[in-house]
């Protein structure tokens, strides 16, 4: 075995970001717009960088609609019959305009991504959990192919600047950064590996320039806007959340008992209900709280990535980037980050 890096692998709660001299007036001034596959004719605009990450217990059309009525995008999951993820594809446009539709990287993938952009998808992610496996490099050279510069292709996900090399170089306009750190997601302890979210994007950043290659979508184990302030502050263009989501009316689901089911796709219950067989759990199920509409966060994250780039001085996304400082802290600190009046 040899060592990958000599550098410490950094992950959200390692970090705090610096305040620095701001003459932002208002949070209010602050722009959190971002825009993935910048310059090309499948570019989307986003009023906030918040993605609907494709579970089950995520995005169906419901979120997908209202998370882009709400200024994000969602991307509808793929444990559903083709035909039915066409029809999702045509309710949430309806009812909210751009969305995405996922497949796979094996079989049939490639006609039914055709259906979901003839109904209207605009983007199309290969959704499966190794993005540095050779299937993921060769689906997304075939819908390249297929699909020439109309259609937003995203793949993922890679840990390392390697493997999104790779999928850059195949053709991929977005690329998911994180492998292990899903909140659902068992990867890291059934198979030791992984890289902290934060580091597989500071990895990436190291080897290219922000507006340089796929954008970043950091996905997995983003907690809080605070999270999502480091994430982007690292370089990453968008985020991917699951959990946070989960919640809300918009979720998939029934609310029991103040509750709502939350599961990794890879989960036991989310392969049963998606695919009928089960085969290499990596996931948990669990219930999170019920917290009412998807607008509420959405809200909530808006305003503490306001604040987020206010502290740092600056009042749109890619001065944040540039102009954002951190220091690493050590796990004490987390005492103190943590409420601790009741203490
Ligand atoms: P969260 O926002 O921390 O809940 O992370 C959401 C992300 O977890 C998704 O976008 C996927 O990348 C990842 N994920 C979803 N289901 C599973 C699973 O069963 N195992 C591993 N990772 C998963």
């Amino acid at each position: 075995m040899k060592e990958y890096s000599n550098k410490e692998q950094l992950s959200f709660d390692d970090i705090l970001l610096v305040p620095r001299h701001s003459d932002i007036e208002s949070r209010r001034d602050v722009m959190l717009n971002a825009t993935i596959g910048r310059g090309t004719k499948r570019s989307i605009g986003m009023k906030i960088p918040l993605i609907a990450a494709p579970m089950d217990t995520v995005c169906e059309w419901e979120m997908a609609a209202a998370m882009r009525n709400a200024g994000g995008l969602g991307i509808l999951h793929r444990y559903m019959p083709i035909d039915q993820q066409v029809e999702q594809v045509k309710l949430a446009r309806d009812a909210g305009g751009t969305v995405g539709g996922s497949v796979g990287a094996v079989g049939q993938f490639a006609e039914d991504a055709a259906k979901l952009v003839y109904a209207g998808a605009e983007l199309i992610l290969i959704d499966i959990a190794n993005g540095h496996s050779d299937y993921a490099i060769k689906a997304v050279k075939k819908l390249r192919q297929s699909f020439g510069r109309d259609v937003h292709i995203m793949a993922g996900n890679v840990s390392t600047a390697e493997g999104y090399t790779r999928l850059a170089d195949a053709g991929a306009d977005s690329i998911r950064v994180g492998i292990g750190g899903g909140s659902a997601c068992t990867t890291r302890i059934v198979s030791g590996h992984g890289v902290p979210t934060l580091a597989s994007i500071i990895d990436i950043r190291s080897k290219y320039e922000y507006g340089d290659g796929p954008d970043i979508i950091a996905d997995g184990g983003i907690r809080n806007s605070g999270d999502a302030a480091k994430a982007l502050a690292a370089g990453a263009n968008a985020l991917m959340v699951g959990r946070i989501l989960a919640g809300t009316d918009e979720s998939p689901g029934e609310v029991v008992d103040g509750r709502k089911v939350f599961r990794g796709m890879a989960s036991r219950e989310a392969q049963e209900a998606g695919r009928g067989t089960v085969s290499g759990v990596e996931g948990v199920s669990t219930t999170v709280e019920h917290v009412g509409s998807v607008n509420n966060i959405i809200n909530d994250f808006s305003a503490g990535l306001r604040s987020a780039l206010s502290y740092t001085g600056v009042d749109n996304l890619i001065d944040f980037y540039d102009e954002s400082m951190y220091n690493r802290v050590s796990s004490n600190s987390l005492n103190e980050t943590k409420p601790h009046a009741k203490e």
